[in-house]
């Protein structure tokens, strides 16, 4: 969808987007973002939406989002919120979407959280029409960084030339000279490590608990993706960085049989990407991180 951009207010907006005559009825701050501002809208025809909004010039990042959440709908295996619309209005950057309101999660949740992440990550890609196996139609974000992702054939070089090497040339000056060297060896025989997978997945590609929202139904809904193509082991292992998913989801998901035998040996390797990440957005403390990774490999 293109970007709205013709209008001077969110209620010009609303009315383009949800139909003449429709005004917002009540408007409510949503705390827990840490990037954008985000509200609850309650309008004239008593649905709700969800808003986001930054400055203007962050319109990209909307645009991303809209494109992730359609692509992962896409899919129909997982919950994820219908994107409605993006653009800008004055000096303001919009996304609208449906609001979730918050269910309890349902008794086996993270159970049927492991079993539709496994689907998610085992439906068909044709949709997307990529030039190559791994990858996606634009680039897009991880947090506040960029995401290149250039469509290839080979997992293993999608991940050595699209993941690691531009986090690497982004700290590059402020990473000491050893680790750099280092992680370049390191880029250089990642065949030494990683293996091509069995099928390329839909990843949601920013997993961890924030990213996900127990919806209306008390299933987990995905928000807030950084999605492309590539191995799905790459999703699994960025859920277990930060503290991990509950025991069910995991042996849910090791049903499907996604997860090849010596997984645990390259969990690191991906999250050597989201800690350099990490390490160029936020500095010096992820250092410790990313060495404690480099030096198992
Ligand atoms: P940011 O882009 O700033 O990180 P988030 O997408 O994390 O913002 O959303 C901020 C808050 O709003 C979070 O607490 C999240 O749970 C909630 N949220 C996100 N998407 C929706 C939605 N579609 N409906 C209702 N609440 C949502």
């Amino acid at each position: 969808m293109e970007a709205i951009s013709d209008y001077e207010s969110l209620e010009e907006v609303v009315e383009y987007v949800y139909g003449k005559g429709i005004t917002v009825t009540d408007r409510r701050r949503v705390a827990g973002g840490d990037i954008n501002d985000a509200y609850y809208l309650k309008l004239s025809d008593k649905s709700a939406v969800f808003l986001k909004e930054n400055s203007a010039g962050n319109m990209g990042f909307f645009a991303a989002e809209m494109q992730g959440l359609e692509a992962l709908a896409r899919t129909k295996t997982i919950g994820v919120p219908k994107a409605h619309a993006y653009g800008r209005y004055k000096n303001r950057s919009f996304l609208l979407m449906e609001f979730l309101e918050q269910g309890r999660p349902v008794k086996n949740s993270f159970e049927q959280f492991g079993h539709s992440l496994a689907a998610m990550h085992s439906a068909s890609v044709d949709f997307l029409s990529l030039s190559g196996k791994y990858g996606f139609t634009a680039d897009n974000y991880i947090g506040a960084g960029e995401q290149i992702n250039t469509p290839k054939d080979s997992w293993i070089s999608f991940f050595r030339d699209c993941r690691i090497m531009p986090q690497l040339e982004r700290a590059k000056g402020k990473m000491p000279d050893p680790d750099v060297k280092k992680i370049e060896h390191l880029a250089e025989h990642l065949g030494k490590y990683l293996i091509e997978p069995k099928q390329p997945s839909l990843l949601h590609g920013d997993l961890w608990s924030g990213n996900f929202v127990t919806g209306p139904d008390g299933k987990a809904w995905l928000i807030d993706p950084a999605v492309y193509v590539g191995c799905a082991e790459a999703d699994i292992a960025m859920t277990e960085l930060f503290g991990g998913f509950s025991g069910a989801f995991y042996s849910a998901y090791k049903e499907s049989g996604l997860l090849d035998p010596g997984y645990e040996e390259r969990r690191d390797l991906y999250n050597l990407y989201h800690m350099l990440n990490h390490f160029n957005l936020f500095g010096g403390m992820y250092l410790y991180s990313v060495e404690r990774i480099i030096e198992r490999y």
